[in-house]
C-alpha cells in the first residue's frame, strides 16, 4: 500500500507514530513560519504542518501546492495546539518530513466544498469533481448501505438474486422502449427492459420460488426530478403466496431498512383502497403525514342558487386548521395557486370560521350563517379554522384539491422530512381507458390478475374490473408497486383481448409466456421498488439525481461524456441503418 492510514482515522492514540498518508489538497494556509495543509480523502481530512525553521526546503515546496493536487506525505503524528473538536482527526496533525506530489491538478471549475459555488450544469460536466464533495459522497454511501441491507434482508428470507438479460424484447410498463439494433440480425432490434417482468415470472415457472434482483430498468419517457431514463429497482417475485404475504414481506423489508439505516421504528403500514385514496386525498399516492382529508359537500352546497356549485359535478373541500385568520392577500395567493395552469381550478371558495363562532365566506350572498355552520360540521371544523372549497368535474377537482392540500401541508409545516408514513394502496382498477388510442390500457401491466369476482366483468364492463395490484407509497411518493399475476393461458388471452390485442398479436409478442403457462405455472406475484427514489427519500431529498453516481440531465443527456451522440457512418452501415436526410 502507498499509505499506512487514511485521512479520517488518526487521533490522539496515534501520537508519535510515523505514518504515510495519501490524498487531495483541500486547502493550504501559509503563515510565514509555518504552512498548514488540509489533506482530504474519502474518509476525512487531516492537517499537515510544514515548519520553515526545521525544514525550509519542504516548506517551500508545500507553499506551492495547489488545490486538488494529489500528494503522499510521511511524518509524525503530533498533538495539535489549536484543536478542532468538530472532526474526528481534529486533535492531531502530521509534522511532515517527506512528501511527493503524485499528481497535479488544474484549478477546479468550482469549489470542492460542502456548499459549492458551481452551478448544476457545470457540476454535471465535471461529475467526478462534484463526487469528491461530502454531500454527494454521503449520498453514495447511504445508497451502498441500503443495497447491503436490502440484500441482507432478502437473503435472510430465502430469496435468491438472479440476473436477467438487458437485451430483450419489449416488456410493456407503460413507457416507450429504448431499442438496440442487432448487427447480426439485419433490420431487427432488441429492446432494453422497462422491467424484468416476464423473466421473473418465467423464473417462478422454473421453480425459483423467491427471486430478487437489484436491477437497472430503462424507460424512454419525459424526465422529472424523480425520473431518469435508466434507474434501479429492487425487483422481486414469489410463488405460492397471497397478496397479504407479499405486502407483509415487503413491509418488513422497508421496516428493516428504516431500522438498520436510520434507526427509526416505523409503524405498521395502513392499507387503503384506491377508491378511498381518490375520494379522500384525490390521488393514489397520498401523503398521510397529515390528515386534512377531503370532505364532499354536494348535498349541502348544491341547490342554493349559487350557479357555480349547482351546475357542477363535485363540490369538495379541505379544512386548514388554525388558518381562519388568513388575510385577503393570503387568500388571493391561494386562489392564484389553484388557478395556475398546472392546477387548473377556476376559482376557490373559502369559509373562515371566526373565533367568535360566526362565519365569513366568499359566498356569503348565497349561503347564510346556518348553512355555513352545517358545512363546518361536515368538516369537523373548529373556530379559527379555514375551509377551502373547489368545484368542477370530479377528476380535475380532486387533482386540484390534492395539490392545494399539499400546499397547505407545506404552509403549515406538516410535511416533516424526518417523519416517514408509508402505506399500501390496494384494489386498483385493472384497466384504464385511454382517449387518445381509444383503447383500454393495463393500469399496472397486462400480467396483473383481475380479482376473481371481477373476471366476468372482462367481457361486459372491463372498466369496472379491479386488480390484485398494490402500490407502496411513502410521504406522497410512489415507491413501488406489484401484483398477483395471471398464471393461466386462457385468462391471459382474455386479458390481451380486453387490451385490444388480436390473438395473433398476443401470441407473437407474449406467446413465450403464455406457452410457459402450459407447463406447470405456480400461482405467483411480486413487486418492484424504485431504489433511487427510496434512497433519495431516506436522504431527505426529492431529487434522485443526487443519489446516482452518473445521472442524466433533464434532456436525458450525460453532459460529461456527451451522450447520446451520433455514431460513425461505418457503424450505421454495419447495422444496415440509414438516417433519413
Ligand atoms: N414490473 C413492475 C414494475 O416495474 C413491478 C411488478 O409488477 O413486480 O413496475
Amino acid at each position: 500500500m502507498l499509505r499506512t492510514h487514511t485521512c479520517g482515522e488518526l487521533n490522539p492514540k496515534n501520537i508519535s507514530e510515523k505514518v504515510t498518508l495519501c490524498g487531495w489538497v483541500q486547502k493550504s494556509r501559509d503563515l510565514g513560519g509555518m504552512t498548514f495543509v488540509d489533506m482530504r480523502d474519502r474518509y476525512g481530512i487531516t492537517q499537515l504542518v510544514f515548519n520553515m525553521q526545521t525544514n525550509a526546503k519542504l516548506c517551500e515546496k508545500a507553499r506551492k501546492l495547489g488545490r486538488e493536487f494529489v500528494i503522499s506525505v510521511s511524518g509524525i503524528v503530533e498533538e495539535r495546539s489549536n484543536k478542532n473538536l468538530k472532526i474526528p482527526t481534529g486533535e492531531i496533525e502530521i509534522t511532515v518530513d517527506k512528501f511527493d506530489i503524485l499528481s497535479k491538478s488544474k484549478l477546479p471549475p468550482f469549489t470542492i466544498e460542502d456548499n459549492t459555488d458551481g452551478g448544476e450544469e457545470l457540476r454535471m460536466k465535471y461529475r467526478y469533481l462534484d463526487l469528491r464533495r461530502n454531500p454527494l459522497r454521503k449520498n453514495l454511501e447511504l445508497r451502498h448501505r441500503m443495497t447491503i441491507e436490502t440484500r441482507n434482508y432478502l437473503n435472510s428470507q430465502k430469496f435468491i438474486e438472479i440476473e436477467t438479460p438487458y437485451l430483450i424484447k419489449s416488456t410493456p410498463e407503460g413507457a416507450r422502449d429504448f431499442v438496440v439494433p442487432s448487427r447480426m440480425n439485419e433490420g431487427e432490434f432488441y429492446a432494453l427492459p422497462q422491467s424484468p417482468q416476464t423473466f421473473k415470472q418465467l423464473l417462478m415457472i422454473a421453480g425459483y420460488d423467491r427471486y430478487y434482483q437489484l436491477v437497472k430498468c430503462f424507460r424512454d419517457e419525459d424526465l422529472r426530478a424523480d425520473r431518469q431514463p435508466e434507474f434501479t429497482q429492487i425487483d422481486c417475485e414469489m410463488s405460492f403466496v397471497t397478496q397479504d404475504d407479499i405486502l407483509n414481506t415487503f413491509e418488513e423489508l422497508i421496516k428493516h431498512l428504516f431500522k438498520k439505516v436510520k434507526n427509526i421504528n416505523v409503524e405498521d403500514f395502513p392499507i387503503i383502497s384506491y377508491d378511498y385514496a381518490m375520494k379522500y386525498y384525490g390521488t393514489d399516492k397520498p401523503d398521510i403525514r397529515f390528515e386534512m382529508k377531503f370532505v364532499e359537500l354536494n348535498n349541502l352546497a348544491k341547490g342554493s342558487g349559487f350557479k357555480v356549485f349547482d351546475d357542477t359535478e363535485s363540490v369538495v373541500g379541505i379544512c386548514a386548521e388554525g388558518c381562519g385568520d388568513y388575510s385577503r392577500k393570503q387568500l388571493d395567493k391561494l386562489t392564484d395557486f389553484v388557478r395556475k395552469p398546472q392546477i387548473g381550478a377556476k376559482g376557490l371558495v373559502y369559509v373562515k370560521y371566526n373565533e367568535d363562532g360566526s362565519f365569513k365566506s366568499s359566498v356569503d350572498k348565497f349561503f347564510d350563517q346556518k348553512a355555513l355552520k352545517t358545512w363546518s360540521e361536515a368538516f369537523n371544523a373548529e373556530p379559527g379554522d379555514l375551509l377551502l372549497i373547489l368545484s368542477g368535474e370530479s377528476g380535475h377537482t380532486g387533482k386540484a384539491l390534492c395539490e392545494l392540500r399539499l400546499e397547505m401541508g407545506n404552509r403549515l409545516e406538516l410535511r416533516d422530512k424526518n417523519k416517514f408514513c408509508p402505506l399500501w394502496i390496494v384494489d386498483f382498477p385493472l384497466l384504464e381507458w385511454d382517449d387518445e388510442t381509444n383503447k383500454y390500457h393495463a393500469m399496472h401491466h397486462p400480467f396483473t390478475s383481475p380479482k376473481a369476482e371481477d373476471i366476468q366483468l372482462l367481457n361486459s364492463e372491463p372498466g369496472k374490473a379491479r386488480a390484485n395490484a398494490y402500490d407502496l407509497v411513502i410521504n406522497g411518493v410512489e415507491i413501488g408497486g406489484g401484483s398477483i399475476r395471471i398464471f393461466n393461458k386462457e385468462l391471459q388471452k382474455k386479458m390481451f383481448k380486453a387490451l385490444g390485442f388480436t390473438e395473433e398479436q398476443a401470441q407473437e409478442q407474449f406467446g413465450f409466456l403464455m406457452n410457459a403457462f402450459e407447463y406447470g405455472a405456480p400461482p405467483h406475484g411480486g413487486i418492484a421498488l424504485g431504489f433511487d427514489r427510496l434512497v433519495a427519500l431516506f436522504g431527505g431529498s426529492d431529487s434522485i439525481r443526487d443519489y446516482i453516481a452518473f445521472p442524466k440531465n433533464n434532456a436525458g443527456r450525460d453532459v460529461m461524456i456527451d451522450s447520446p451522440s451520433a455514431i460513425f457512418a461505418e457503424q450505421l452501415k454495419e447495422l444496415k441503418l440509414k438516417i433519413e436526410e
